[in-house]
């Protein structure tokens, strides 16, 4: 028998959790080839989730959950449900029904046909406020300029996963993780199955303007060390600048004209502020090397291999 865990991060979520376990069974009824294990992750959650989680335990042997000593981030949810996972194929869903459990035999199908992800990609944005959509476009714009990582803006945390895709997941020992990220990092053959945002079945979002914000920052700061060598190529440019006015005034000057003592005090001032900036940026070179060397991602990951050790 195949099996397969539900990862399901949870915080306050107990308006919408019975409806989800309702879903979720009707689900399961149609796929009786595999052995499924439902692991919630109640993220510190203030309100009945983990007492409603526990029923769900009493009743079906199948829930699994584990609960936070406080809230620490669906990143954290969904990294100790990974950790916890053991089955050969992975699954992680919100609560809320807006990753419909109704995409999961798609998903196991694509699967089996031979890929080793299948993940759900937004194709709209209803629901959604226009600043939400305006911002988190320009956010992947920026996020996919400044890093080696391509993420796509519709991808989701909803997705299936074989086990070598977790275990490569899991290799990755950095904290502060930026999932989205990592999951394009690790890469692996995906099958994305077109998403249409649907409205939360019950209960609110947990996101905020200030969460959504250090989110977005985690994502670039996790996967780009230009902000780092930012101020070298500025101090740069500066010196560059001081340079050529000073190459102006003495054009000036030398065609006979008389020029201020004053620009040769700015000259002054932009060659020092630009070596300043271009000797933070080295720094910041270093630092990167640094942090590249101390989150030690692996420099490959091998899908396969018919090596023997
Ligand atoms: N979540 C969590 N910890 C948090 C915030 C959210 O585990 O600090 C869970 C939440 O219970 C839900 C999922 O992450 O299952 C997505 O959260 P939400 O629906 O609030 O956000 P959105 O749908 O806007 O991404
Ligand atoms: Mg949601």
């Amino acid at each position: 028998m195949k099996t397969l865990d539900l990862i399901v991060p949870c915080y306050n979520e107990q308006a919408v959790l019975p409806l989800f376990y309702e879903a979720v069974q009707k689900t399961l009824q149609t796929l009786p080839d595999y052995q499924t294990t439902l692991i919630f992750v109640d993220d510190g959650s203030s309100d009945q989730t983990l007492e409603t989680l526990q029923r769900f335990a009493a009743q079906d042997s199948r829930v699994r959950y584990l609960s936070f000593s406080r809230n620490f981030g669906k990143e954290s949810a969904m990294l100790a449900g990974l950790r916890a996972s053991t089955a050969a194929l992975v699954g992680i869903l919100d609560a809320d029904l807006q990753h419909s459990p109704a995409l999961l035999p798609e998903m196991l199908r694509a699967i089996e046909e031979g890929y080793d992800v299948a993940a759900a990609k937004r194709v709209d944005r209803t629901g959604e406020t226009k600043l939400k959509s305006r911002l988190s476009d320009a956010f992947y714009k920026v996020a996919n300029r400044m890093t080696d990582v391509e993420i796509d803006p519709g991808a989701q945390d909803f997705r299936v996963m074989k086990r070598v895709v977790v275990d490569a997941l899991l290799s990755l020992g950095e904290h502060r993780r930026f999932t989205k990220g990592l999951f394009s990092f690790v890469g692996f053959r995906t099958k994305w199955f077109p998403h249409e945002n649907t409205a939360r079945a019950a209960g609110e979002a947990k996101w905020n303007f200030k969460k959504l914000f250090a989110y977005a920052c985690d994502g670039i700061l996790a996967f780009s060390d230009l902000p780092l060598r930012l101020p070298l190529y500025a101090g740069g440019a500066l010196c560059g600048g001081a340079l050529l006015y000073a190459l102006i005034v003495l054009i000036v000057r030398l065609c006979g004209k008389g020029v201020s003592s004053v620009h040769a005090v700015l000259i002054v001032l932009l060659l020092l502020g630009g070596a300043i900036l271009c000797a933070i940026g080295l720094l910041g070179a270093y630092l990167a090397r640094v942090y590249t060397q101390v989150k030690d991602r692996p420099d490959y990951i091998i899908r396969e291999s018919n090596l023997k050790r």
